[in-house]
């Protein structure tokens, strides 16, 4: 199974980017990993940021934030957070799950003796 990504959240930031001291360049990424199995789609627990300069075109890195960055950062992450994906359940597991109540029901009722 491969994993998907879900983007929750992205937004440009004013802030000066460490690297090229652009002001309109800056964009951060929220995103969450998740797991497809045929039952169920399980996301990540943990929310995966990327903070981006479209003007140098540089990944910028947690080291290098400045003190705004990371107020901006924080007050983004409340936002993505809300967007969170939960587990979902597919139909396929209540099946199974109803499958497996049968089966365990004709075992039971064929070992129980009359
Ligand atoms: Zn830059």
């Amino acid at each position: 199974m491969t994993p998907k990504t879900h983007t929750l959240h992205t937004a440009p930031l004013k802030n000066n980017c460490p690297t090229c001291f652009a002001t309109d360049g800056l964009e951060i990424t929220f995103t969450q990993n998740e797991k497809e199995t045929p039952f169920f789609k399980k996301p990540a627990t943990a929310i995966k940021h990327t903070l981006y300069c479209h003007t140098c075109k540089n990944s910028i890195y947690p080291i290098n934030w400045t003190e705004d960055i990371e107020r901006v950062f924080d007050y983004n992450k409340k936002i993505a957070e809300t967007h969170k994906q939960y587990l979902k359940v597919k139909p396929l597991f209540y099946i199974s799950v109803a499958a497996a109540i049968i089966v365990v029901a004709a075992v039971v009722y064929v070992l129980i003796p009359f």
